[in-house]
């Protein structure tokens, strides 16, 4: 039977954000406790823009331990509000993609804490849509309990 093969399941020993905690692979650190490290984006949307990985090695947002999630949630809080004090945010985004199809593109979990500005050049990547006739009961029949 041939095997088949999760392209995305990169190896702890391959994962480039496992690197940087174990300090194989430089970093611009900016925050760090026992459960989390946050450092510059390598291609920043807005200046600033960090990304908070928990120290545990986990694909994504499917498969992260709740509490990992939860300490890197609270990192990226504190991150937030130093970017607002520090760098004069007024506001900003926490990104997470989940899966190719949601972008992901580094199989660690990672949330982006993106500064923003009311004249940065972000945009929303979608427009808005309205529902179809029924579609919003029909979608959540389907997701509740
Ligand atoms: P995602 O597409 O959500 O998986 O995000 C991965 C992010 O990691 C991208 O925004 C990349 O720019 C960033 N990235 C990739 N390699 C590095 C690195 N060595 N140091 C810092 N950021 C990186
Ligand atoms: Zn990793």
């Amino acid at each position: 039977m041939p095997k088949s093969v999760d392209y995305f399941a990169v190896p702890e020993e391959d994962c480039i954000f496992c690197k940087i905690v174990a300090g194989e692979l430089p970093s611009d650190r900016v925050d760090e406790d026992e459960h989390t490290i946050a450092f510059m984006d390598i291609n920043p949307w807005t200046r600033g823009h960090a990304l908070v990985i928990s120290r545990n090695h986990s694909k994504n947002l499917y498969e992260v331990a709740d509490e990992d999630l939860e300490h890197a949630v609270v990192a990226a809080k504190r991150l937030a509000i130093r970017m607002r004090d520090r760098l004069g945010a007024e506001g900003v985004n926490l990104l997470n993609c989940c899966e190719p199809a949601a972008w992901q593109t580094v199989f660690h979990l990672h949330i982006h804490v993106i500064p923003r500005w009311q004249d940065d050049p972000l945009k929303l990547p979608g427009m808005p849509q309205q529902p179809g006739e029924g579609e919003l009961a029909e979608v959540a029949a389907e997701l509740r309990g």
